[in-house]
């Protein structure tokens, strides 16, 4: 059993909206409950990444102000290192804001933030409300095995999939990632970019262990923890959405 997961949280104050920050303390306290020590790192605007410095890279989510000063400098600073991590492998969770700067740009009304193109995905700021509620999605994370992940979503930017796009998963309830495809997040390999806040984690304990097993590359799961409460909260919030289970 590895002994540590280090985890890098991309620009961690800038973008952390609806305490995203919530999804790291997650990870932290279920590996510590299991023996695991667990490492924070910190990568801030004008820092470069080495691509074998973490297990899992974190990016949470902003407001467009915020995400404007983040869409420059990981283009400039961090684009590289992310598609090498993406390449070979390697764990990348983005959500809302953070996941829309993986995609290939973000139009605003009068100009186009540059994403990095980790996702096949481009996100317009069109007319129209705001997507915001509670939300429920079908995600398939090992093959054959389909679970539901459910949390809250607030976001002014659509985002399509291009035709080399997969989605994280299939919305159950909620908007996702325009209100009309029915699609939600985006995926490719251990590339993962969501729209689901809640945070998270703590709402879908069992995706935080599958994001620890996968960032350590276990072969076995782990051991199971008393998750009474967090399968309440679960509950919870599956049915806010108005998917019980
Ligand atoms: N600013 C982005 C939008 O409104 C992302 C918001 C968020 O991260 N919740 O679409």
């Amino acid at each position: 059993m590895p002994e540590l997961l280090r985890v890098c949280a991309l620009y961690p104050d800038l973008m952390n909206i609806y305490a995203d920050r919530g999804n790291l303390l997650m990870l932290e306290q279920r590996c510590r409950w299991r023996g695991i020590a667990f490492e924070l790192q910190r990568s801030e605007l004008g820092d470069r990444l080495d691509p074998r410095q973490a297990d899992l890279f974190y990016l949470g989510g902003g407001q467009d102000r915020d995400q404007k000063r983040c869409a420059f400098d990981l283009v400039e600073t961090k684009q590289h290192a992310l598609h090498e991590i993406a390449e070979r492998g390697g764990l990348i969770l983005a959500v809302c804001g953070g996941y829309q700067l993986l995609g290939r740009s973000y139009q605003l009304a009068d100009e186009v933030l540059p994403g990095i193109g980790l996702l096949d995905a481009e996100t317009v700021r069109e007319q129209g409300p705001r997507l915001i509620g509670n939300v429920a999605i079908e995600v398939e994370m090992r093959p054959g095995e389909r679970r539901v992940l459910a949390g809250f979503e607030n976001h002014g930017g659509r985002t399509y999939l291009g035709p080399g796009g997969a989605p994280l998963g299939r919305v159950l309830k909620g908007f996702g990632n325009n209100g009309r495809d029915g699609f939600e997040g985006g995926r490719r390999r251990n590339v993962l970019g969501t729209y689901l806040h809640g945070p998270l984690l703590p709402k879908n304990a069992w995706f935080a262990d599958w994001l620890v097993e996968t960032a350590l590359g276990l072969a076995e799961p782990l051991r199971p923890l008393d998750d009474e409460l967090e399968r309440a909260a679960h509950a919870d919030a599956r049915r806010a959405a108005g998917v019980p289970g």
